[in-house]
């Protein structure tokens, strides 16, 4: 196994140097904001850990990750001692892969950190990323304006995405919760967003290609993945389990269709003490995933 001068376990086949890497992954072990079920600090570790169980091959997509190596891991980013210091480490790791060049992979923690995410490729002088689309795969709308009088919860995430990018660039997919006080405000603000169930009657496929035809079709897409948007049969690990989810294929085929337009992405809200080691696996996977379908489709 791959380990860095602390010992700290780094994601597998990611044996590329800086230099040459396209796909830079850094861990956010912080779970600062989370009420329910903590535990998403220990996630990076946990998701490091399982990506040793895969091939380098990634079937289906006639690529070997590590011929030659893509994917560089710098390990998990300091300074994350509270909640504003974390957003600022985050955002500060993001300018740095954003300025070289690379595709960011962001590894939580909880869903607080994407907002600091948008927040690099909002604020930097990258004009490619102007017209960013954030589609984020949740269970939960996440559209509080503040949650337990916090604004960075990582109940509000969709809301400060959409102060950086406007409501019109954000899209969750497979929602299926929401408080009176959100469905009031997306009616309000037109936010447009696709439950689980829509998906349901019909295929993923389908309903997000309509989807996203009502968005820019030109945009750029940063990809969100909040773990619990899959059901908890499949990912009963994450700090809020929702039934009526996903599945993992569900996934496979969003993160295909989204493939061509990619430039960031993140995973969140893996709790492992709630896991049995299957929901770090299938986070672990779908890093992999996105690897291979962003190489071969962009
Ligand atoms: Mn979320
Ligand atoms: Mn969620």
């Amino acid at each position: 196994m791959s380990t860095d001068n602390n010992d700290n376990i780094l994601f597998a086949d990611a044996e590329a140097n800086y230099e040459d890497a396209e796909f830079v992954l850094y861990g956010v072990p912080f779970d600062g904001t989370s009420t329910h079920r903590k535990g998403s600090e220990y996630a990076p570790r946990a998701i490091r850990q399982e990506s040793y169980n895969f091939e380098s091959h990634i079937l289906g997509y006639d690529i070997d990750l590590l011929t030659p190596p893509i994917m560089y891991d710098s390990g998990d980013i300091p300074e994350l001692k509270s909640l504003n210091q974390m957003l600022k480490s985050v955002e500060l790791s993001t300018h740095g892969v954003l300025d070289d060049n690379k595709f960011p992979i962001v590894i939580g923690g909880e869903h607080s950190l994407t907002p600091a995410v948008i927040k690099a490729f909002t604020s930097g002088k990258h004009t490619e990323f102007d017209n960013l689309l954030v589609v984020i795969l949740d269970a939960h709308m996440d559209f509080r304006s503040q949650y337990l009088n916090l604004e960075n919860s990582h109940a509000c995430t969709s809301r400060r995405v959409s102060e950086l990018v406007g409501v019109e660039n954000v899209y969750p997919v497979g929602t299926r919760s929401f408080s009176s006080e959100e469905k009031i405000d997306s009616e309000k603000m037109n936010l447009k967003y696709l439950t689980s169930f829509e998906i349901f009657e019909q295929s993923i496929e389908k309903e997000l290609m309509n989807g996203l035809a009502t968005f820019n079709n030109k945009a750029p897409i940063y990809l969100s993945l909040d773990m619990d948007v899959i059901d908890p049969a499949y990912a009963p690990g994450v700090g809020t389990p929702e039934p009526y989810g996903l599945t993992p294929l569900d996934i496979k085929k969003c993160i295909d269709l989204l493939a061509p337009r990619l430039v960031g992405f993140d995973v969140v809200e893996v709790s492992p003490p709630f896991d049995n080691g299957n929901t770090s696996s299938l986070a672990a996977m779908m890093i992999r995933t996105m690897v291979a379908a962003v190489k071969t489709k962009k």
